[in-house]
């Protein structure tokens, strides 16, 4: 009897191991996968701007360009298409790293600071919007990498103001906050319990939203959303799969609220200790 009960033992626990075991192999393969995916999307949006670059180069030394003004112009294109390569190799360099090691130069950081010299620059890239800052008297502080927080909201903000349209407003909050229940459309990031002490940051617009099918999405590398006439916007698709990569290293989570027609919401919630 003893020993039946010890064969028993031995066999479930050689079935959780094969259960484990497979279960690993599943994961690697899913990340393999992933991994395949995003060389081959990052190889794809390359591919993109090196060939206009090519085309222009090749269509000025054919002499396609006499008149001076058109030369200046095919210039000035391979130059911006050489700008879009360039960010996009530092934004694919930067993923890599936290990829990698997640390495994060962590100080006390006041949040309240950090915001309002990200909203004071946006003021500056673009006078004529409206953008309003509600942010409390004191500091909130976190720990957290000064350059990848910074990089995150000032990301969330040039969002708010590339993908709405000009006479819209963008509003600015933070405040110290004990999590409670929200319903986002989407997230990433940690599941943090509720009751959790926590740093939040809200960037908020009234423009046009994302509709659902692509709110669940947007987080994704490289992932843009159309505009009306099936082109996707200007930017490299890579900011919002960077913040989530930095919130997640900082043991936070971003949330995102969209209601088509009236606007969009971001949420970034960090953890205070
Ligand atoms: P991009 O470089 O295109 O801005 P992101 O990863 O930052 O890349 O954003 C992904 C997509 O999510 C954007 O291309 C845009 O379609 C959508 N998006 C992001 N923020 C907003 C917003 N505030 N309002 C509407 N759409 C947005």
């Amino acid at each position: 009897y003893e020993s039946r009960t010890e064969t028993g033992r031995l066999a479930a626990a050689l079935n959780t191991m094969l259960a484990r075991l497979s279960e690993a192999r599943r994961e690697r393969e899913l990340s393999e996968q992933r991994l395949r995916h995003f060389v081959a999307d990052a190889s794809h949006e390359l591919r993109t701007p090196l060939t206009s670059i090519r085309g222009f180069a090749e269509l000025y030394r054919q002499g396609g360009a006499p008149e001076t003004d058109d030369v200046a112009r095919l210039m000035s294109r391979i130059e911006q298409e050489a700008q879009r390569m360039g960010a996009l190799v530092e934004d694919l360099l930067l993923l890599a790293r936290l990829d990698r090691q997640r390495s994060l130069d962590l100080g006390d950081l006041d949040v309240i600071a950090l915001l309002g010299e990200v909203v004071h620059d946006a003021r500056v890239r673009a006078p004529e919007r409206e953008i309003t800052a509600s942010l409390p008297e004191r500091p909130v502080r976190v720990p957290a990498d000064r350059n990848r927080l910074w990089q995150v909201l000032n990301n969330l903000v040039t969002n708010a103001l590339v993908h709405t349209s000009p006479e819209t407003t963008v509003h600015v909050r933070a405040s110290y906050e004990t999590l409670g229940s929200g319903e986002p459309v989407a997230s990433a990031g940690v599941d943090l319990p509720v009751g959790t002490r926590l740093a939040l940051v809200e960037v908020a617009d009234d423009g046009a939203g994302i509709e659902p099918e692509h709110a669940a999405r947007v987080f994704d590398r490289f992932y843009r959303v159309a505009d009306g006439r099936g082109r996707a916007t200007g930017g490299t698709g890579l900011g919002l799969a960077i913040a989530s990569a930095v919130v997640e290293a900082h043991g936070g989570r971003i949330e995102l609220f969209s209601t088509p027609g009236e606007g969009t919401t971001f949420r970034v919630l960090l953890p205070l200790t």
